[in-house]
């Protein structure tokens, strides 16, 4: 992992090797504290440990003590242009601004803000979007480049550096992939700031979520990133889980339920997709690193199940047919796997049968690390 200058966002460390967190970005009104505080809630119950939201006028200021108040968790400012609103927010209490030091005006301005900064200990990011790199940068690449987007954030940084701050997080965004992964690679050779890594305007659900996967989990998995956001169009809540598969996916979120299931094919004997829907929805409170299986048949089923903490392979449906009701329940027939154990013939609600023995392993191995 690379290492960065660390400091805290609120009660957050960010670098130094702290847990890569997640934020995402409230759409409300800001000057509307109750439908505000309400979506950072569900953000917060989503998995995002930071929240970021609009401050773009005094309305927005006014409504911040009640935000930051209800908020369960740090909270960023996000400035345009004025350094007044910068410092208000932090006055209020916010954990961090987000502001370019470059398009709030004079360099007493600057001060203005890495003062007020600096004596609350609120940390700073400086955002570089591919749409806004300065005019004589894109003139001397003849467009956007990774360079480009690296030095027009450095040059952002260094107004502030003027003043003695430092507690500076960089993001440098780009709507293409392979830009955004060159740039980031390329700000993480240059600069021991703290990075918040992302694809922007990744687009709808679906496209932006592998958009995001990549981009976000091609850094991480190099080492770099260590505040993460998927940013896709319409409601932020999908935002959070979508960060945190991502996050499950290249191993550095692992206290949680990773539900492995087969693809299904010719000799799918039970429900698989069902099954594993509700076993991922039914654990997905447990909080011990676990793989739980979920394969289709007997035949390659046993052996792909073994490499799981559990596993269920399907054998088929029951003759004896039977109760079961709902989404993923189904009467029939398979085997439990269990590391360490012999293998068990089941017959009955799978889904159910599989649940409940995973959430026992999850106690015997919670009990273990205490
Ligand atoms: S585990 Fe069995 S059912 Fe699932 S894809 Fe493999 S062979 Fe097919």
């Amino acid at each position: 992992m690379r290492q960065t200058r660390s400091f805290h966002i609120g009660n957050l460390p960010i670098g130094g090797g702290a847990p890569v967190t997640v934020q995402s970005m409230t759409n409300t009104d800001s000057r509307d504290a109750a439908a505000t505080i309400q979506q950072i809630r569900d953000l917060a119950a989503a998995g995002c440990d930071i929240v970021r939201l609009s401050v773009y006028d005094e309305a927005c200021l006014d409504a911040l003590p009640a935000i930051i108040d209800a908020s369960p968790v740090p909270l960023v400012a996000d400035i345009h242009y004025r350094a007044d609103l910068a410092v208000g927010a932090i006055e209020r209490g916010i954990a961090k601004v987000r502001i370019n030091p470059g398009n709030i005006g004079s360099q007493a301005e600057v001060k203005m803000v890495a003062d007020c900064a600096k004596m609350h200990h609120v940390p700073i990011r400086i955002g570089v979007n591919s749409g806004s790199i300065e005019k004589d940068i894109l003139a001397r690449d003849g467009g956007v480049t990774p360079q480009g987007m690296v030095d027009s954030a450095l040059s952002h940084a260094r107004l502030l550096e003027k003043e003695g701050f430092t507690d500076i997080v960089l993001s440098l965004k780009a709507s293409s992939v392979p830009l955004t992964v060159a740039a980031y690679r390329l700000a993480a050779e240059k600069t021991d700031y703290p990075l918040h890594v992302g694809v922007t305007e990744a687009g709808l659900p679906g496209t932006g979520n592998i958009k995001s996967a990549i981009g976000i989990g091609s850094l991480l998995l190099d080492g770099i990133g260590d505040t993460i956001r998927v940013s896709l169009t319409g409601s932020p809540i999908p935002e959070a889980a979508a960060a945190i598969d991502i996050l499950k996916a290249v191993g550095l979120r692992n206290s949680f339920v990773n539900v492995v299931s087969c693809p299904t094919c010719g000799r799918t004997g039970i429900d698989v997709a069902a099954i594993a829907k509700r076993v991922e929805t039914e654990l997905a409170d447990i909080r011990v690193p676990m793989t739980v299986a979920v394969m289709g048949c007997v035949v390659n089923g046993p052996g792909e199940a073994r490499e799981a903490d559990i596993g269920l392979a399907g054998g088929g449906l029951s003759s004896a047919g039977g109760a079961a009701g709902g989404e993923g329940s189904q009467y029939a027939v398979g085997a439990i796997f269990e590391k360490g154990k012999k293998p068990q013939k089941v017959e009955g609600d799978l889904a159910a049968i599989l649940i409940e023995r995973a959430r026992l392993l999850a106690k015997e191995k919670e009990a273990l690390h205490e």
